[in-house]
């Protein structure tokens, strides 16, 4: 085991535990510790800039530290962190639920909030499958999900996921679940399955997880037209393609799309702060009125004034920045480069979410491209390019040189 360089290092391998982390190979290695972000660059404690081509796990859409988003932090820091949701509103939940409703008006007026994607997809599961016990279609209790999914790690979502390596161990004591290939499996389903299904569940256009694998044109829409004439609800867990990540500010969108639950969480604050939000209908809502239907589930930070005030900002710099405007020249420009590298075996594209499969693997590629001062994690054997929104021409130029260099190594 190597001896870390610095303090923070020290304290990380004597005391944290990292997400997804072997933890084994975590600590022969060197941590890298960030200290501090400014633009598309993440800069650690020695100084050293590193180009974040994932975005911070998908999170992140203006850059880092974006003076906007900064002041709208410490505005609302000053003025108020967090109050208690629970028998109480607050203005920048409000005005947000608002905002957020009017990209689909009439039809999805209602916002749940929550904290984290997974509990944006917990939530939809559960406003679901209460609602039919509540609303006289008690059989309903099935949930429809695609193999390969990626809802989530809270136990209720691992179970609906359908990545093996990531269930290991949870897939059989969650919810009631079907798992299908795609429309033609799914339209094949027996009778008995569809009559006692509550929901289906889906990542519109692209699975992420699972290699970036888009879904074939026309997919979504179809998949909309068979819930609706089944009676089955369409949630679409936007969570990694919510906010502009495809070119449209939602991914259901660019299908003419609406779905019965909208699960938005990791671009909702632009990369900032954990906030989730979970849209529906007005009859989903309406089921919950009266006597002995409550919706019994919130958390202690539903609702979190700083979160929203936040997610305003990321809104307002979408309309002041014109972000969409260029989120498809720059991700068909990235693809094009990249199609000129012999090493890249396929590519796999929408809007400025990439995944590029390579021969060899995927990790080291990373740790390659680390020292040509490049951040991403790879999946398997694909490597994940999705920079902020905001990442300029030069930082794209950038990236590429770095995954030829790699390549060419
Ligand atoms: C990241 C992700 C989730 C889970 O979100 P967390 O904030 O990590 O809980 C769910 N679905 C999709 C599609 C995701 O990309």
């Amino acid at each position: 085991m190597k001896v870390p360089r610095n303090k923070w290092a020290e304290a990380d391998h004597a005391h944290a535990w990292h997400p997804f982390t072997d933890q084994e190979i975590w600590e022969g290695e060197e941590p890298l510790v960030i200290q501090k972000g400014e633009g598309s660059w993440l800069i650690d404690t020695e100084g050293r800039r590193y180009l974040d081509a994932n975005s911070s796990i998908w999170t992140n859409i203006h850059g880092h530290s974006h003076p906007v988003i900064v002041e709208a932090i410490q505005r609302q820091a000053a003025t108020l962190c967090h109050s208690s949701y629970l028998g109480l509103a607050n203005d920048k939940a409000s005005e947000l639920a608002e905002k957020l409703c009017a990209f689909f008006p009439g039809a999805l007026e209602r916002c749940f909030f929550s904290d984290d994607g997974s509990t944006a997809l917990e939530v939809a599961f559960k406003m679901s499958l209460q609602w039919r016990q509540q609303n006289g279609q008690e059989e309903r209790t099935g949930i429809i999900a695609f193999e390969n999914a990626y809802h989530g790690d809270t136990l209720g979502a691992a179970s609906v996921g359908g990545v093996s390596r990531f269930i290991k161990g949870y897939g059989e004591c969650g919810l009631q679940v079907y798992r299908v290939s795609g429309l033609e499996d799914l339209q094949a389903l027996p009778a008995v399955v569809v009559d006692t299904a509550s929901a289906v569940v889906i990542e519109p256009l692209i699975q992420g997880v699972n290699q970036m694998r888009p879904w074939p044109k026309g997919m979504l829409s179809e998949l909309r037209q068979w819930s609706e004439r089944n009676g089955i609800h369409l949630i679409l867990d936007e969570v990694m393609t919510g906010f502009g990540r495809t070119g449209a500010m939602f991914a259901c969108q660019k299908e003419e799309v609406v779905p019965d639950f909208l699960c938005l969480a990791k671009g909702l604050t632009g990369g900032t702060l954990p906030l989730a939000v979970t849209l529906t209908t007005s009859e989903i809502y309406e089921g919950f009125k009266g006597p002995d239907r409550t919706f019994y589930y919130g958390h202690s930070y539903t609702g979190n004034a700083l979160g929203c005030a936040v997610a305003l900002a990321n809104l307002s710099l979408f309309e002041t920045e014109k972000t969409l405007e260029n989120v498809d020249r720059k991700g068909a420009f990235l693809e094009s480069a990249l199609l000129k590298l012999p090493g890249v075996l396929e590519i796999r594209r929408v809007g400025l979410v990439i995944g590029f499969d390579i021969e060899g693997c995927g990790r080291k590629f990373c740790r390659r491209l680390r020292e040509e001062g490049v951040l991403t994690r790879p999946i398997l054997n694909t490597i994940v390019l999705m920079p902020p929104l905001s990442v300029s021409d030069e930082e794209l130029a950038f990236l590429v040189c770095a995954v030829k260099s790699v390549m060419s190594r």
